[in-house]
């Protein structure tokens, strides 16, 4: 799979284009004001290895709850700016690395000028981020898809008019389609990397169905250097299944894969419930390993061997597998922590 050439770039320790690997993104959901609930909320994020997390900057108050919040990561805070360029001259002279803005919201293109001598001040980029639910009413006689383009193309132009070119680009809509034409026409009209993913997808499975045949439809093309998936659901839920896609693809390799089987009337144990809770502890793991969680040993350490680690579930014992060899019987209780244990011996003599 052939990335598109984009420039490349740096936000804070993070780099974005081609010449960087894609990154992942999400977005705090906690309200401004409750600054302990979003630093928990990052060290969450922290902890899944997520590169980018945007925050809503939407007043005053905002500006100084993000100025704790950068001061306590190392992961590289987004500024959402909506309606207000003085609140991102604000958040800019704060150190923000990176803006998000809407020209739906600020058609105003007069202030982008010392917009862009904030962001050069401040070694900052812009994600120029179009949502087909806020496009200017002067787009309206444009069909869905050139309405999302125009829009990015017009405000585009006038940063770079100001010598700026620290740019990256997301259009999105809540199609699919959409989504994905739009993005497949700007990709051919310019060389910035591209924020990939669907806007306003719906709830964790809907969303996630969704999401993923976006931008893996765009990935394939060459096209995204960084992904959010945006779910009515949680952060990290973002992060992990933005992991999925780009690992299923092939486009990432440190991250753990993780397989389980359907269960049948020989499953022994609650495979559902197993592989969900060893799925949250992987989430922590950013290394290449594949794990299989079975219903059963009789079939399962075979059915699992493909895996580098698995766990076949008895009735009250189960088997640890390595590559399809039984290398332990453990048993049932606490065994979720007894399988992370071998888990993790296992990388540390690979
Ligand atoms: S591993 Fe065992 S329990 Fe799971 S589907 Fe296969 S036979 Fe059924």
């Amino acid at each position: 799979m052939d990335r598109r050439i984009t420039r490349s770039f740096k936000i804070g320790n993070i780099g974005i284009g081609s010449n960087y690997p894609i990154s992942i993104q999400s977005m705090l959901k906690v309200q401004n004001t409750d600054v302990e609930g979003c630093l928990n909320q990052i060290k969450e994020l922290e902890k899944v290895h997520c590169d980018l997390i945007r925050v809503s900057v939407p007043d005053e108050q905002s500006l100084k709850t993000f100025e704790i919040l950068q001061k306590n990561t190392y992961i590289p805070l987004i500024a959402d700016i909506h309606y207000s360029y003085d609140l991102a001259y604000k958040v800019l002279e704060l150190g923000a690395k990176k803006i998000r803005m809407n020209p739906g919201n600020m058609p105003n293109f007069a202030n982008i000028e010392k917009l862009v001598s904030e962001l050069k001040n401040n070694h900052a980029c812009i994600r120029i981020g179009v949502n087909s639910g806020s496009i200017n009413k002067s787009y309206e006689n444009l069909n869905e898809v050139d309405k999302i383009l125009q829009s990015t193309l017009d405000c585009l132009s006038v940063f770079e008019n100001f010598g700026f070119h620290d740019i990256v680009l997301g259009l999105k809509s809540s199609s699919i389609e959409t989504t994905i034409e739009a993005n497949e026409k700007i990709a051919k009209l310019t060389d910035y990397p591209m924020h990939v993913g669907l806007t306003e997808s719906g709830p964790l499975r809907e969303g996630l169905v969704k999401s993923t045949i976006a931008i893996s439809r765009l990935l394939e093309k060459g096209i995204g250097d960084t992904v959010r998936v945006s779910l009515s659901s949680s952060p990290i839920e973002e992060v992990n299944a933005a992991k999925t896609i780009l690992k299923s693809l092939g486009l990432k390799k440190d991250v753990p894969e993780l397989v389980s089987c359907p269960t049948c009337a020989r499953t022994k144990i609650d495979v559902q419930l197993l592989s969900e809770k060893i799925e949250k502890r992987l989430m922590e793991i950013d290394k290449n390993v594949k794990i299989a969680v079975m219903g059963c040993p009789l079939n399962g350490i075979d059915e699992g061997k493909d895996a580098d680690l698995g766990i076949a579930g008895g009735e009250k014992e189960s088997i640890i597998f390595v590559k399809g060899k039984q290398v332990a019987r453990i048993s049932n209780e606490n065994m979720v922590e007894e399988f992370m244990n071998f888990v993790h011996k296992y990388l540390e003599d690979k």
